[in-house]
């Protein structure tokens, strides 16, 4: 990240603290960015220096060639990509390595990949499913040790150069496919046509929602049922209609749950996904999917993120059936649920023959027609998540800007054409949101439901120093355990939140979905919301008539 002097001050003598009662020949590691303070970071009495030339290459090197490199020292050479799952362009390599060799010499040069290979599945080997095409293309865990050993081979004998080649042309096939062909930026409305005052105010003579709406975040349980029926219809034990009916009656059965409970918007529950990212992968071109692709998430946790090979587009809606059969059930508002452009983008394995930026457009072109079916075929409230918005942050300053504008920009492309009618939500979590408001202001969307309660509503401060000024639901409570919150926790909660936000942008609903909730405590606690909700609506109403 960046570093200030003082801290680079601290860093110095840390280190040289470490190396100075030892005989250990210590290497000091950076990854994801090139570093800050290069010259005084090789005055560092370690052994070696290992630096990211993918993600860090150009800092990193211009570093290196203005200042050198200590002749004494090793340098970790991260040149193979520890992060993507695409095999490298070795020519390209093999000339940094060249390029190097001006101030280093080969044999204190250490080959490397550019950070630990723990974000990337382990091999390639058990892939029986992907395109040949596409296989060709990818490079695991295990085909990246390959090629550095091809790398290493070659730099020590430069007669062997023509292997590179012969890499190189493996993954060419797939460049020259038609999945790649090029493809222009779409260009799509990215400003609704009427500011947020004058939508807000035509879509609450349309829907007349009591203050302070209540609704939830999109999952209901996913159940051993649920999954289980999953799990029988993919390997063929149950017929499609078979699945369907089940899926329907869950829908139906939550449907009842839900106007019992006398929620105001409702969900159908995403019985029908398996993966908020996975689910709309299956659906559109451009995806792939390995069979074992596993990858450490977060502790314990494992994820099989989807390849986006090609160009992204859609050919058939993905989410009209199971919204239109539950609005079908009930009078209320049932919510259109998608996951946004840039979640599905920065939670996927993205291709790297163009910008990041690019394919986030793509999938925004998408979505924008999904949500536009979904408008036409009469569901108007459209909920488009967006929980990975700050994970693509860059770790340097001087990137967020262009980050966050093309990332808004994606999210306005899929959400912007439609009825000033057409009322957008978005959602958030899992993230420290100060640092990003301005751009969660720029989305423009409105409504929008953020987690709260788990990060025991720090942001509500957020809102003392800036304005905001369309629908937003802090989350009243945390979905991350069974225990069911008293009435008092979640009436506080909103009376804070009601302490930096007007009543009348204020949306009640818990801090995320509730798919990994059991049946019996998402019922209890969604009572009590709804009590939280009307105890405090009833309060402000007799407020307004004194
Ligand atoms: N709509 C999704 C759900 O309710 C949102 C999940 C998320 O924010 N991670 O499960
Ligand atoms: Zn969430």
């Amino acid at each position: 990240m960046d570093m200030t002097n003082e801290e680079m001050e601290v860093f110095s003598r840390l280190y040289e603290e470490i190396s100075s009662n030892t005989s250990v020949h210590i290497i000091l590691q950076t990854y994801f960015e090139s570093v800050s303070h290069y010259e005084k970071l090789v005055g560092i009495p370690v052994k070696g220096i290992g630096l990211d030339f993918v993600y860090g290459l150009e800092d990193n090197i211009e570093a290196i060639e203005q200042y050198g490199f200590p002749k004494d020292k090793i340098l970790g050479v991260g040149i193979i990509d520890g992060r993507n799952i695409w095999r490298s362009n070795l020519r390209e390599s093999h000339q940094l390595i060249s390029r190097l060799s001006k101030h280093i010499p080969l044999q204190n040069q250490l080959l490397q990949p550019s950070s630990s290979l723990l974000h990337v599945p382990v091999s390639l080997a058990q892939e029986t499913h992907l395109d040949p095409i596409v296989k060709d293309a990818l490079a695991f865990g295990d085909e990246k040790l390959e090629e550095l050993r091809l790398l290493r081979d070659v730099a020590n004998d430069p007669s062997q150069t023509s292997l590179l080649t012969h890499h190189q042309e493996t993954f060419e096939k797939l460049n020259q496919s038609n999945w790649r062909d090029k493809k222009e930026t779409p260009s799509l409305p990215t400003k609704r046509t009427q500011t947020f005052s004058e939508r807000y105010r035509v879509q609450n003579q349309k829907w007349d929602l009591p203050l302070l709406p209540t609704t939830t975040i999109g999952s209901f349980p996913q159940t051993k049922e649920v999954r289980r029926a999953r799990f029988s219809w993919r390997k063929g034990e149950i017929s499609n209609d078979t699945y369907e009916t089940n899926i329907k009656s869950m829908i139906e059965k939550w449907i009842r749950i839900q106007e019992k409970l006398d929620i105001d918007v409702l969900v159908h529950g995403e019985f029908e996904r398996n993966d908020m990212v996975e689910f709309f992968g299956e659906k559109l071109n451009g995806f792939a999917f390995s069979n074992n692709g596993w990858v450490q998430s977060y502790g314990s946790r494992c994820v099989k993120p989807p390849i986006i090979f090609g160009n992204v587009s859609l050919d058939h809606p993905m989410t009209l059936k199971e919204t239109l059969y539950a609005q079908s059930l009930t009078d209320r508002p049932v919510k259109g649920m998608l996951t946004g452009p840039v979640t599905i983008l920065n939670w996927s394995f993205v291709r790297n023959d163009i910008p990041h930026q690019e394919v986030a457009y793509q999938i925004a072109e998408a979505l924008l027609k999904e949500v536009q079916s979904l408008e036409h075929a009469g569901i108007t409230m459209i909920q488009v998540d967006e929980p990975a918005l700050r994970e693509g942050l860059p770790l340097k300053k001087e990137k967020h800007e262009t980050y966050l504008h093309w990332a808004v920009e994606a999210f306005r492309m899929s959400t912007s054409d439609v009825a000033v009618t057409t009322q957008i939500h978005t959602h958030m979590c899992y993230s420290d949101f100060n640092q990003i408001i301005e751009a969660i202001k720029a989305l423009d969307a409105d409504v929008i439901s953020i987690e709260t309660s788990r990060s025991h509503a720090e942001i509500i401060s957020a809102f003392e120093s800036t304005v905001y000024d369309k629908g937003i639901g802090l989350g009243v409570y945390d979905i991350h355990s069974p225990r069911v919150p008293a009435v008092e926790e979640m009436t506080s909660v909103i009376e804070r939140a009601l302490s930096v936000l007007p009543a009348e942008l204020f949306w009640v609903n818990p801090d995320c979905g509730l798919k990994t909730r059991g049946e019996h405590e998402t019922v209890a606690a969604l009572e009590i919301m709804v009590k939280a909700a009307k105890t405090v609506r009833n309060q402000l109403t007799k407020e307004l008539i004194r």
